[in-house]
């Protein structure tokens, strides 16, 4: 046993996908963080999550990471709701697809970045207690050691260590069935991929995941689990051919794993220096595959706020708009998988539900609606104002010698001058060190609708002047204040940081 103390700015239970996003984006400000990580090694074994949602793209995009992730995935054209189909290619966006990749290599291409940005992260190390008062919080290791610093964030999973030593409540439904899943390979494989096949007895799929590789899942509805039973190859196909009526001669299984449909969510994400984040903060059924990519956004909504207040550039209320922005996000994801749970029961009003589902799907409106739910692309963050794009994320224009996202790699706010607008110049200077004004020229500013934009770290529109009309200035120094924290000199000459023109 050590008695040894080591200090950080930040420190993260948990090297799963949010921990390890979070880790990026305090890094990318300059933040000293520690990640612990109770496992000693990756879990390459676990696939589980199979694919990056279009808005997780766009994240990833505005942090120049994302061909890594497109050199190890496969783009899909559409997401399932409750498995029926949404075609995404009239998605608003530069990524209208799913990335179909495994989250071990998810988990793999973080962890990289991470110690690339020079994130600490210690595994093999688990976090069991932890003390707070209004100058820090000292985790206790394992070991017997421990770490000091001035926030600590959960990022430690459903089961999280840290939410229950916070006191905080994770209030939500149980699980009312029971899915089992294997990754295995097959002696007699279907002729086709089965997605979600609903028989009298549960559903079942069966889909390719890897050369040779299959993944099954069946779904029961007549049988909750107990958390004892074991997970084994022979209660996978015993589930199997009591629902599909053969296993498919399946063996090697290279991952076994069973949950069920409880959906939860922290009722707090705060508690003074603490803070939950990613499964930590929400669990539900995987349905529509949302989970990681919930974590990773919560994480890019985190990060920014977190390094400003850490750098003393921002109140400590900034870090309440966390909690007022992300918390409703999750609600909804919880809302709609249990929707989608519901409507893979196999009674026969489940059944008329669905085609009903089915046929309201046909309508365009319903199908954008339900996918950009499913991907994160509606999201709209309160920001006290009435203008449709503020508070929605901002859209990757083309620029001259370049695109909007390049412009975010460094996770800073813009505030994009679109029609030379000198007076933005004495606003910007008193926020000089922390906000970057940006000069494009106005050819596809139409397409906009507006004449001066201010983009978030994250890359949400948090005050906008739209074309034709008087910028509210005094409004932008409200949003500059609330998001930057107070202008730190008088206003005075402005540092423009690029002259660039939109094609
Ligand atoms: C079968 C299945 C399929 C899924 N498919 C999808 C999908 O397609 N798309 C999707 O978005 N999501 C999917 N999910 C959900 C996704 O896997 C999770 O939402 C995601 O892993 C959450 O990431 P996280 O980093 O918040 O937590 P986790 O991945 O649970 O990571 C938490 C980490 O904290 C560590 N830890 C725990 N306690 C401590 C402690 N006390 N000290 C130190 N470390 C600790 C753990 O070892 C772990 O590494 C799926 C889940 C399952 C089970």
């Amino acid at each position: 046993m050590t008695e040894k103390t080591t200090e950080t700015q930040v420190v993260i239970a948990g090297a799963g996908p949010t921990g390890l996003m979070l880790a990026c984006e305090l890094r990318l400000a300059g933040v000293d963080v520690q990640v612990l990580e109770r496992e000693a090694e990756p879990r390459t074994a676990e696939s589980r999550a199979g694919g990056l949602h279009i808005r997780t793209l766009e994240i990833l995009d505005q942090r120049g990471l994302l061909d890594r992730f497109l050199a190890h995935g496969r783009p899909r054209s559409g997401v399932h709701y409750a498995g029926l189909p949404l075609d995404l290619t009239d998605a608003p966006t530069r990524h209208p697809y799913l990335l179909f990749i495994m989250q071990s290599e998810v988990e793999r291409l973080l962890a990289e970045r991470a110690a690339e940005t020079g994130a600490a992260i210690r595994r093999g190390t688990e976090l069991q207690g932890f003390s707070q008062d209004e100058t820090g919080v000292t985790a206790a290791l394992a070991d017997g050691s421990h770490v000091c610093a001035q926030y600590l964030v959960g990022c430690d999973g459903g089961r999280s260590t840290v939410r229950r030593l916070a006191g905080i409540g994770f209030p939500g439904t149980r699980a009312t069935m029971t899915a089992m899943l294997g990754d295995v390979r097959l002696a007699e494989p279907p002729g086709r991929d089965i997605f979600q096949e609903r028989r009298e007895r549960g559903s079942f799929s069966v889909l390719p995941f890897g050369p040779d590789w299959y993944r099954v899942i069946t779904n029961e509805f007549d049988h909750v689990a107990d958390r004892d039973e074991p997970v084994t190859l022979e209660a996978l196909a015993a589930v199997l051919r009591k629902i599909a009526g053969t296993d498919f001669g399946m063996h090697s299984p290279r991952w076994l794993s069973r949950h069920g449909d409880a959906a939860r969510q922290a009722e707090r994400y705060r508690d003074g220096r603490v803070l939950l984040a990613g499964d930590a903060a929400h669990i539900h059924f995987p349905a529509g595959g949302q989970g990681l990519n919930t974590g990773v956004q919560d994480a890019a909504n985190l990060g920014w706020k977190l390094a400003a207040v850490v750098r003393r550039q921002a109140p400590d209320a900034l870090l309440d708009t966390y909690q007022t922005e992300r918390h409703p996000v999750a609600a909804r994801v919880l809302q709609n998988t249990r929707a989608q749970t519901a409507l893979w029961r196999v009674d026969e009003h489940t059944t008329a539900l669905r085609e009903t589902m089915t046929d309201l799907i046909e309508i365009d409106a319903v199908r954008r609606r339900l996918a950009g739910e499913i991907t994160a692309t509606d999201l709209r963050y309160p920001m006290g104002g009435t203008d449709d794009l503020l508070g929605r994320r901002m859209p990757d224009l083309d620029l001259d010698d370049g695109r909007l996202y390049e412009l975010l790699h460094q996770a800073r706010s813009i505030l994009l001058d679109l029609i030379g607008l000198q007076a933005l110049d004495t606003v910007a200077a008193g926020w000089g060190g922390r906000v970057d004004l940006i000069r494009v020229r106005p050819a596809e500013a139409a397409s906009l609708g507006a004449d001066a934009v201010l983009i978030r770290p994250d890359g949400h529109v948090a005050w906008l002047a739209r074309t034709g009309a008087a910028p509210d200035l005094d409004a932008l120094r409200t949003s500059l204040t609330t998001w930057l924290g107070p202008s730190d000199r008088i206003e005075q000459q402005a540092i423009t940081v690029a002259h660039r023109t939109i094609r």
